[in-house]
């Protein structure tokens, strides 16, 4: 196994050290020609207001886009969704994939197509900082079955039927707080945790 890997890793042209790092994954993804998954600031350099995102509360910074599939919010079909300008394609891109991955009835079995809202100038639950979402960065889906306090099992973005639907967000660099976490299993963010 080791020396397949040091192999792998001379064949891509990275330190030939016999561990699988993330140096040796990317090289392998340009081998490939497969897209780099995109790295975003961290939370912390979100909250500062110097990253690429700016200040938060900007609302010039937040585009509509139209979702590949219906979503729905409080039961009422939503024509369109506010976010940042700079994860506006990503979103775009991510919802057309589940879309391809899932269909539309699967979608609508696990709840993919209910939204709880992206851009909302708030504080996290605890009050302690800036949301992710004051920045247009967070996205909420399926809320009811995803409460804020529920865990895996019981949250229900937390089932293997949806491993494809996080798959798909973490291949844009956007992290799932019930992946990592698991808590507010509703919640993805275009920010590192660190
Ligand atoms: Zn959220």
């Amino acid at each position: 196994m080791k020396t397949d890997i040091i192999a792998i890793q001379k064949h891509v042209g990275v330190e030939p050290d016999g561990i699988i790092g993330p140096r040796t994954v990317r090289a392998i993804h340009d081998k490939l020609g497969l897209p780099r998954v995109p790295t975003w600031p961290t939370q912390a350099e979100v909250r500062r207001g110097t990253s690429i995102f700016g200040r938060a509360g900007c609302e010039a910074d937040l585009v509509p886009l139209t979702p590949p599939y219906p979503l729905y919010y409080e039961g009422k079909a939503v024509r369109s969704i506010r976010v940042h300008r700079l994860i506006a394609k990503h979103v775009q891109e991510a919802l057309a994939e589940v879309l391809a991955a899932y269909g539309q009835e699967t979608i609508r079995r696990l709840g993919l197509d209910v939204y709880g809202g992206s851009y909302n100038y708030r504080s996290t639950s605890s009050g302690a900082a800036l949301s992710m979402h004051a920045w247009g960065i967070a996205l909420d889906f399926s809320p009811s079955a995803n409460a804020l306090h529920y865990k895996a099992p019981r949250a229900s973005l937390s089932h293997p039927d949806c491993n494809k639907w996080w798959e798909i967000w973490e291949r844009h660099g956007a992290v799932s707080l019930g992946r990592e976490c698991d808590y507010d299993w509703m919640h993805l963010q275009f920010a590192r945790l660190q």
